[in-house]
């Protein structure tokens, strides 16, 4: 039998908050975090302001104080990863301004040691401990491809990958075929994967490919938005049946308004196509949470690429991610905004 032992969530759509710790490098430690409650409560504040301005609260499924540990936050991803194993399409993104640690809680910290280990290792980590764990029942397959969108033009960052051989050599005819008809992200270069550490050797050579285009000027990754995406496919030993599942890993780039009338040139068109593909995920999550029958894919190439893990019977979890001090109140609150809308 397949399995289906995910946890019932509450609707399609779940919503966390997490804050930034402030950097040793920060003189002021004046925060605009004023209040956390247990239950997903959030109230920001800006104690320069007057009136009704100066104090916003909202509401998140789960917020993450400063304190919270890489470990504690993926306990709560974690029922999202044995749910792809059992056929559904996830979606977890984080969104936030740049240095709001978007990439910090995706991948981690550069340094990474095991324990500071970001959501994407950490879901890999467990998408093969489940799949070994039902090995006597399932037999699972799994492929990753790795894009960045950056001025609504996809690039393979694996395409030289790992010295492994691409698809459909090392993936079975019939996973290949799956992906072909189905939802791999097309002209991307598709990896099997049979282990953490194939993973981890594949991310890195993305990584370092992202860094390739960056200018010292302008650092690409906050410009761009990375996608790490997780095909799998699973054939019941007994019954022959097949389930596919797939798991899209986003860190977005930067959502900090630019100032128009001082960006000029490629760096107003690369805030142009930001803004455009951000407010084109808002529509999406903001359609799907609405359950409104048209859902608008096609205005962009991120929800083009992120089109079978948001809606239907996929499930989607965004982290919002905050800066923690004072200067950051007007971006938190554009941050904040965003999610209210989408929860
Ligand atoms: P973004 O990807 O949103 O631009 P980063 O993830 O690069 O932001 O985070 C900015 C800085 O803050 C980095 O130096 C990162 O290591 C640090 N940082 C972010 N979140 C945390 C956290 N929860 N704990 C400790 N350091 C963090
Ligand atoms: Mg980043």
């Amino acid at each position: 039998k397949l399995y289906n032992e995910v946890q019932d969530l509450k609707g399609n759509i779940r919503v966390y908050c997490r804050i930034r710790p402030f950097l040793s490098y920060q003189s002021s430690k004046q925060t605009t975090i004023e209040y956390i409650g247990e239950n997903g409560e959030l109230v920001v504040v800006n104690p320069l302001k007057q009136g009704k301005d100066s104090r916003r609260m909202f509401k998140f499924n789960k917020v993450f104080s400063t304190a919270a540990t890489q470990e504690e936050v993926f306990a709560d991803t974690q029922p999202l990863i044995r749910s792809v194993l059992d056929g559904y399409n996830v979606c977890i993104f984080a969104y936030g301004q740049t240095g709001s640690g978007k990439t910090y809680t995706m991948t981690g910290p550069s340094s990474s040691s095991k324990e500071d280990w970001g959501v994407n290792y950490r879901a890999l980590n467990d998408l093969f401990q489940i799949s070994q764990s039902r090995k006597t029942s399932i037999a699972y397959e799994v492929g990753v491809q790795m894009v960045e969108i950056y001025n609504e033009q996809v690039r393979d960052l694996l395409s030289n990958g790992g010295g492994q051989k691409r698809y459909p050599s090392t993936l079975s005819y019939f996973f290949w075929l799956h992906l072909v008809s189905y939802d791999a992200v097309p002209d991307a270069s598709m990896h099997s994967v049979r282990s953490t550490e194939d993973v981890l050797e594949l991310m890195n050579i993305g990584l370092m490919n992202r860094a390739v285009g960056a200018t010292a000027l302008n650092e690409r990754s906050s410009r761009s938005h990375s996608i790490l995406t997780v095909h799998v496919r699973g054939v019941d030993l007994e019954t022959d049946a097949v389930l596919r599942g797939s798991l899209h890993l986003v860190d977005l780039a930067g959502s900090e308004r630019v100032d128009r009338s001082e960006a000029t040139g490629d760096r107003l068109r690369e805030a142009q196509h930001i803004n455009k593909s951000l407010s084109a995920l808002g529509d999406v999550i903001f359609a799907l949470a609405q359950k409104s029958p048209h859902v608008p894919y096609r205005n962009s190439k991120l929800t083009q690429v992120l089109q079978s893990s948001l809606g239907g019977q996929a499930k989607t979890l965004m982290f919002v991610q905050l800066n923690p001090d004072l200067d950051s109140y007007a971006e938190s609150v554009s941050t904040l905004k965003f999610a209210e809308r989408v929860s």
